[in-house]
């Protein structure tokens, strides 16, 4: 077995959210490569990191791949991946690179770290000892199907939305799970304006009213919860 693979969560907001570990193995790296190199860049300098850059391109990713693993295996490099923000993998690049280390005998692991989903689902106050991770749902072909699905689980489901999808997320809810389903909305995580919102989704369409929130959002539901909707 030769080289090695590390994939580092970043902050997802607030830079003191990283830890000693990453910024070790950043500062060690051989090469890091990331997503958009603007982004991360600005990111390592703030760490005083100053190490190779390369971007992994999520178009061209299986050919950037295989140079990767190459130059990794060959040349016996601890390569470390991270995203935009947040753990790689977890709705963004970095599944293809780890299967692509496991299939080829190297080293891999995932540092622990920054992840949106956990706190959101830690603050909801929904009972989260079960729980689904969907990440986004598809934009059009496929949605309502989605929807219908969780509508039907007995544990608490978790979507990532844009700010300028929320809204209609959340009716697509009340609409398909019913409007008391239980749910909690937090945006902006770790951030200056974090703000978190719970209760049965039709009431929490009816507070935001017509505030347009701004930010990254996490949606838990609790499909579990209609009572008498609908
Ligand atoms: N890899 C990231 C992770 O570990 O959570 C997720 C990346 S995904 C491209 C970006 C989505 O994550 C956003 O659209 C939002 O749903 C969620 N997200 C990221 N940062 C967030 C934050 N600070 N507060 C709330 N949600 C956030």
């Amino acid at each position: 077995m030769s080289g090695k693979i590390s994939l580092i969560p970043t902050p997802i907001g607030n830079l003191e959210d990283i830890t000693f570990r990453a910024v070790r193995y950043l500062q060690e790296a051989d090469i890091i490569f990331c997503e958009d190199t603007r982004v991360s860049g600005k990111l390592l300098q703030h760490y005083q990191v100053s190490k190779p850059l390369k971007s992994l391109h999520a178009y061209n990713e299986h050919a950037d791949i295989s140079k990767i693993i190459e130059q990794c295996t060959q040349q016996n490099l601890h390569i470390c991946y991270i995203s935009d923000a947040g753990t790689p993998g977890i709705s963004d690049p970095g599944y293809l690179l780890a299967k692509a280390a496991i299939e080829h005998n190297i080293l891999l692991e995932c540092l622990p770290g920054a992840c949106a989903f956990v706190p959101a689902l830690v603050i909801s106050g929904l009972p989260i000892h079960e729980f689904k991770f969907m990440g986004f749902l598809p934009p059009k072909k496929g949605r309502k199907a989605k929807l219908e699905l969780i509508a039907q689980e007995k544990c608490i489901c978790i979507l990532y939305e844009s700010p300028h999808k929320i809204n209609t997320l959340l009716k697509e809810i009340s609409e398909i799970c019913g409007p008391q389903t239980q749910i909690s909305l937090s945006r902006e995580l770790s951030k200056l304006f974090e703000e978190t919102f719970r209760g049965a989704v039709q009431e929490i369409i009816e507070v935001i009213g017509e505030r347009k929130l701004k930010g990254e959002m996490v949606v838990c539901i609790n499909p579990n919860s209609k009572h008498d909707s609908k």
